[in-house]
């Protein structure tokens, strides 16, 4: 990474001029933050007794059994406390935020994981906390809007645009610019202007630096692959870092494809989007001709973001992870496999990955071991599952 926050072309900081001064002392604070034993020891130590990591390795042995060639291993983020990995990263900024003194917490929302995850460390850290949410999410995640409520969050619909992610973005952006005084804006994934998506993915790196560890203490070796799906990036990135000096571990990020690439209706900013500017940052997204940014679809809500964090572009352009895609009946084929085969449900994100690794495990060897991450529980996804099942006439 260059200083000024680039990952190759992509990255930066593309922004109003003032949020340049917010930005600048964000990355300062966080800067001496990351080299601060006394902030490292608290964060770790909430990661340990309120997340409950580390979270286990599990191998998949009648899942492998059934497709008959390498192991796949799950890293079991969906154990954590709310119920994946999106809570590794709203501890580690909401402890920036109290460190640098500001007393209130934003953030935006889609599927709503992101605005659940912020609302329950604003309620452990006893700071308010406001959640930018489209009016059309709100009603489609009712659910999680009800759970940010009881957690003590105060759900902001945005009327604006399609009244969806894209528009809870720039509202949070807004409110930001003109309360950076006292308010600190958490955000999601490995977006967003420098330094987020470093320091979103420093905060995620537990999950390859404990998987890294805990693959060549069970098998004496590291993985083949280390497989993760990509909405914003988060998960993926926090898996790859682990691994990125490992060159004989291969990097594979996985993308909601939706109905297919071709029909337009997916989420596969890197296979399917074009260079742009979004969240303050220049990556790969999905917008019209114009640059309008374009409406993601995928069965997975999760998998919404428009965009991908800058440095997924880069790990692309370079060739040291590759990205593919699956489609939604793929997702929900590996879904049903995970359930019966090993007694675990899959969040609809995190079985785009296990569909890749389904896809990957008959061509190679049984020594092999495909680390997959299990970025979270399908608690949240019932409803969902069920409505594509009875619409698919597969109930
Ligand atoms: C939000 C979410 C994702 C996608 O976000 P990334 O930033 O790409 O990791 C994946 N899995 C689960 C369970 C999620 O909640």
């Amino acid at each position: 990474m260059k200083p000024n926050g680039h990952f190759g072309p992509y990255g930066g900081q593309y922004v109003a001029e003032t949020l340049m001064a917010p930005l600048a002392e964000l990355a300062e604070a966080y800067g001496q933050a990351k080299r601060d034993g006394a902030f490292q020891r608290e964060y770790h130590e909430i990661l340990r007794d309120y997340v409950g990591r580390e979270s286990p390795l599990t191998v998949c042995r009648r899942l492998s059994e059934s497709l008959g060639g390498a192991r796949i291993v799950l890293k079991r983020e969906d154990l954590n406390h709310t119920g994946a990995h999106k809570v590794n990263n709203t501890v580690g900024q909401a402890l920036l935020a109290k460190r640098m003194g500001k007393k209130r917490l934003i953030a935006e929302t889609g599927a709503g994981m992101h605005g659940v995850a912020t609302a329950t460390v604003a309620a452990l850290l006893g700071m308010p906390c406001d959640v930018y949410m489209g009016a059309i999410d709100i009603k489609r995640q009712a659910p999680n809007v009800e759970r940010m409520r009881l957690l003590g969050a105060r759900v902001i619909a945005v009327e604006e645009g399609s009244a969806t992610l894209k528009d809870a973005m720039n509202e949070a952006l807004r409110d930001w610019v003109a309360n950076c005084d006292d308010t600190f804006y958490v955000i999601g994934t490995v977006a967003g202007p420098y330094p987020y998506p470093e320091m979103v993915r420093d905060f995620q790196r537990v999950i390859g630096d404990e998987a890294r560890r805990q693959c060549l203490e069970k098998f004496g070796r590291l993985p083949d692959q280390a497989i993760a799906c990509v909405g914003g990036g988060s998960n993926a990135m926090g898996l790859f870092a682990g691994f990125l000096d490992d060159r004989e571990v291969k990097l594979v990020g996985v993308e909601a494809g939706g109905k297919g690439l071709a029909t337009g209706e997916h989420a596969a900013s890197i296979n399917g989007g074009r260079l742009g500017v979004l969240h303050g940052a220049k990556t790969m997204l999905l917008q019209t001709d114009a640059g309008n940014i374009i409406d993601t679809y995928s069965v997975s809500a999760g998998l919404d973001y428009p965009g991908v964090g800058p440095e997924h572009c880069y790990l692309h352009d370079s060739g040291r992870a590759e990205y593919s895609v699956i489609c939604d009946d793929e997702a929900i084929d590996a879904f049903d496999r995970l359930c019966r085969c090993e007694g675990i449900i899959p969040a609809l994100e995190s079985s785009h990955a296990l569909a890749e690794a389904i896809k990957r495990a008959p061509a190679l060897p049984k020594e092999a071991i495909l680390l997959v991450n299990l970025s979270g529980r399908g608690d949240k996804d019932m409803e969902n599952i069920i409505a594509y099942k009875k619409a698919h006439g597969r109930a």
